[in-house]
């Protein structure tokens, strides 16, 4: 007999974007004539940058020759990407060792697949709203959680309750939905708490890029002692359009040890290793060339082109909502606005309004968790002219 994994039983439904899709349908069945504008997405919508495609191409035509084919790569990346990245890091004054920097197929994998190096009695505080994965993949492990709540009188932006114990912290910073993003202060106190607790700090960057405002942190690492209790997610995917390419690193500082619960010491940076040597056969060639490629000048020249792209759409977006004197998160430093549903709306009532009244699509912030109620997510991700074309219809109608 075959056991199959109860803690699946304890999951909600994932129904969030089905349901969206569901309500769009039939919308667009009975109205033909709407072009229905999508700011839900989630995923970009500009192609890869000419120089990735470039070293793609060259890495496949490599690929091809006797004399500079590649097999099986390192499972924790190929060097010349740890270098790049080692580089990049540098640039807003962290300094890493290459060691310390694991290549993956995405932040999501690294996300669910770190749960495996922590034992499963492990408190989890995770904030409400949240992207879902920080809390599914604790769920299928059967863990407990505790929430921590996101709300308009901490700006969205969670700060440690010292009575509250906790062993592994999520945080998101730009954050997924609110668009918020914690201050080098604010993330100083997070290690500081960290730190008394001997929790873990699992840092999800993956929109780092956004952010434009030299003051705010791109990474865990900037803060002090962050080395000794927190490890870094990050991807390509915002960064550089990299969505469906696939490629995120992950960065566990070899200064990062903690106990088993019969006191053994060990080194998070050599678990993680072994886990990724063990499930994990490394991210194509061709992929990591590509991604190299993002962190030459001409790479951050021409991605960052596409992400002022994206951030030009928010800006626009944002005014719109303060023009209709509409409260709103995010915007800045990030692709996301998470904007109060107006007249007391509830989100979901809210979604059907939008949709009906004015043909845009966003996504219910209930969707994203209890506080997340009477709130709701648009996206910086559409074309130009979608947008723009969203932002007058808000002008016309809310
Ligand atoms: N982390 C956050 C906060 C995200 O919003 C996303 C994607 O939407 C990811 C991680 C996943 O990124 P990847 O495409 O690298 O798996």
């Amino acid at each position: 007999m075959a056991w199959v994994n109860e803690n699946y039983t304890a999951l909600q439904d994932s129904y969030l974007f089905s349901q969206v899709a569901h309500k769009v349908a039939d919308y667009s069945a009975a109205h033909p004539e709407t072009k229905i504008i999508r700011l839900g997405i989630g995923d970009v919508t500009l192609p890869l940058a000419p120089v990735v495609v470039e070293a793609m191409q060259k890495a496949a035509g490599e690929m091809g020759v006797k004399e500079s084919f590649r097999g099986y790569g390192p499972e924790q990346g190929y060097d010349f990407l740890h270098e790049a990245l080692v580089e990049y890091y540098a640039g807003f004054g962290v300094i890493l060792a290459s060691s310390e920097i694991f290549i993956s197929d995405g932040a999501k994998s690294d996300c669910g697949n770190i749960t495996d190096i922590f034992d499963d009695a492990n408190v989890i505080l995770v904030p409400d709203p949240v992207y879902p994965v920080y809390l599914d993949t604790n769920i299928m492990r059967g863990r407990k959680i505790v929430f921590m709540e996101g709300r308009p009188d901490n700006d969205f932006l969670p700060m440690p309750d010292p009575s509250v114990k906790a062993d592994i912290i999520y945080l998101c910073s730009p954050n997924n939905p609110t668009g918020a993003v914690y201050s080098k202060e604010q993330l100083t106190e997070w290690v500081a708490y960290a730190r008394k607790q001997d929790a873990v700090i699992l840092f999800d960057a993956a929109y780092e890029a956004f952010i434009d405002d030299p003051s705010l942190p791109r990474s865990i690492f900037e803060i002090e002692g962050a080395k000794e209790c927190a490890i870094e997610l990050c991807s390509l995917s915002k960064t550089a359009g990299f969505t469906g390419t696939r490629c995120g690193y992950t960065v566990v500082p070899l200064e990062l040890k903690r106990k088993t619960r019969t006191g053994k010491e060990l080194s998070l940076n050599k678990m993680w290793l072994r886990r990724q040597t063990t499930k994990f056969n490394g991210v194509p060639y061709i992929v990591q060339r590509g991604a190299e490629a993002v962190f030459t000048p001409e790479g951050q020249k021409q991605c960052r082109e596409n992400l002022a792209y994206y951030k030009e759409n928010a800006r626009l977006i944002g005014k719109a909502l303060e023009e209709k004197g509409i409260l709103y998160y995010g915007g800045k430093n990030s692709p996301y606005i998470w904007m109060q549903c107006p007249k007391g709306m509830k989100s979901w009532e809210f979604f059907d309004y939008l949709l009906e009244k004015l043909g845009i699509v966003g996504t219910p912030g209930s969707g994203f968790g209890a506080m997340g109620e009477g709130w709701f997510r648009l996206t910086a991700f559409a074309g130009r002219e979608a947008t723009e074309e969203a932002v007058e219809r808000f002008r016309r109608l809310l």
